[in-house]
């Protein structure tokens, strides 16, 4: 095994608990550093979407094809995975469906058993970041090395990626030259970006050649001709799904379309989105191992579509436009929250506004139940995606069901009623209840601003951030009267 392999076995990877996000996020925004990376790497993407999409004019037929080419899809995703299946069955790859990360583990492992395979070297899937692959991997003595260069580094330093599209944005290049002097043999620190590109493209070069297996994410799967497309800017997609004899790839069962010109549009909003760009590098179109007589291309293919929580939305008739998201990041960029806190604080595979609304699915309501709360509902996550998901709407759904049990006749999500506090909803209904009997209204209203001047300082999660609530020495009702008789 190669020395790097070595280094990525050995790099253990810190796991952020989403239970404590109030806690990491308030460290994120008392590092000054990181809230100005990522202000000015959010002010950057933001400025390179703008440049295409500034005109609404311009986003507006667009993105309502996008929003009805998903919604289509999911209106007939059994079917269209069913015919995917078998066209890719037809094709000569190998299909799996894994409920779960560890069914989906369980699938890669296997395969790489059945191949006595030590390493495999992967292109950028937050799919496969989703079921931890690398680190179960490596339980099993299976070295997974990232050649995205952005997961390559965040692989290095033992962490998650913090943006779904670019995995090391709160990396400083001081920081990166550090961890490849540290981690590549014979390298010397430079913090020279065109030197660190370099070094990282000559040292992965040499592993695509060497690990027999390729693993790769699908950006949509086309069920009429079993297609699997991949969309990538660095080219190592492509030699992860070529060079290697054998080609995993990974993805989750809502990335399917029915027909190859349903791509286009959403590519289309995809780059411009993401990164600001007409159309990326590469779009790789992958339609089975290679056949009699070809010189390149692996001997098998293999796809492992994904379940993990997405039937769970796909049932709810509201919270199925989760999955109709592209995985372009513009809810990211555009979210004050996310921009202040960075992606790590989520302690989830998919931060900011995307992972408050698809991980209440993937982890369960309980421990995610913190991340809806995230939002001042301010809905610039809502104005710019490309494919018309209501995220605040969803938002607010999953805050409802994290505190209440499911509706008679509704299947309850994972978690449901997790964060229900008896103290609060007793309060709640108290205070409704006032408010539909104007007498006795009025009378507390009364003795209340008697009370006033006792009201205490602390007040709970309240007063952790804000100035104490307190009656106002005079009604608004009587300001009104006031008002009327002046
Ligand atoms: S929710 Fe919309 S904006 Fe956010 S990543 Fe998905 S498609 Fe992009």
């Amino acid at each position: 095994m190669s020395d790097l392999k070595s280094a990525v076995h050995e790099a253990p990877l810190q796991f952020v608990d989403p239970r404590r996000f109030k806690a990491n996020s308030q460290v994120s925004v008392d590092d000054p550093h990181l809230r100005r990376s990522f202000r000015s790497a959010m002010d950057f993407l933001q400025a390179k979407r703008g440049a295409h999409f500034g005109e609404a004019a311009t986003f507006e037929p667009l993105r309502r094809l996008g929003e009805a080419i998903r919604k289509y899809s999911l209106s007939r995703l059994p079917d269209l995975l069913e015919q995917l299946e078998a066209r890719l069955v037809e094709r000569g790859v190998q299909v799996h469906w894994a409920r779960d990360a560890a069914e989906a583990n369980a699938i890669f492992l296997a395969i790489a058993q059945a191949h006595q395979a030590k390493a495999m070297i992967k292109g950028k899937s937050m799919v496969s970041e989703e079921i931890e692959l690398n680190h179960r991997m490596a339980e099993d003595g299976v070295a997974c090395l990232e050649s995205d260069m952005g997961e390559y580094i965040v692989q290095l330093a033992g962490e998650r990626p913090s943006h779904i599209i670019m995995p090391a944005i709160h990396k400083t290049k001081q920081q990166i030259g550090q961890l490849f002097a540290e981690h590549i043999a014979d390298t010397g620190y430079t913090e020279d970006v065109d030197a660190l590109i370099a070094i990282g493209r000559k040292v992965l070069r040499a592993e695509f050649r060497d690990t027999p297996i390729g693993v790769s994410g699908v950006n949509f799967m086309v069920a009429e001709t079993g297609s699997l497309v991949l969309v990538e800017n660095e080219g190592n997609g492509r030699m992860c799904t070529t060079v290697p004899g054998v080609h995993i790839a990974i993805t989750g069962i809502e990335k399917v379309v029915e027909r190859f010109e349903h791509v286009l549009p959403l590519y289309s909003l995809l780059t411009r989105s993401a990164t600001g760009q007409a159309i990326t590098t590469y779009l790789n179109v992958i339609t089975g191992p290679r056949r009699a007589g070809e010189l390149d291309g692996p001997k098998e293919v293999h796809l492992v579509l994904l379940d993990n929580g997405r039937s769970q939305a796909y049932r709810d008739a509201t919270l199925r436009a989760t999955l109709q998201c592209i995985r372009c990041g513009a809810c990211m960029n555009h979210c004050p929250v996310y921009a202040r806190i960075g992606g790590l604080a989520y302690g989830t595979t998919y931060p900011g506004p995307i992972g408050s609304i698809i991980s209440p699915h993937l982890m369960g309501l309980d421990p995610t139940q913190d991340l809806p709360t995230a939002s001042s509902l301010c809905g610039a996550c809502t104005e710019v995606c490309p494919v018309g998901i209501p995220i605040t709407d969803l938002l607010t759904t999953l805050r409802h069901a994290a505190k209440h049990e499911a509706l008679p006749g509704h299947a309850p999500l994972v978690g449901q009623g997790s964060a229900a506090d008896w103290r609060e909803a007793w309060a709640w209904k108290a205070w409704a209840w006032l408010n539909t009997h104007p007498t006795l209204y009025r009378i507390a209203m009364r003795l209340g601003r008697h009370v006033r001047g006792v009201t205490p300082a602390w007040q709970g999660g309240w007063t952790a951030h804000r100035t104490p609530m307190r009656l106002a020495a005079r009604g608004l009702r009587d300001r009104l009267a006031a008002v009327d008789k002046g």
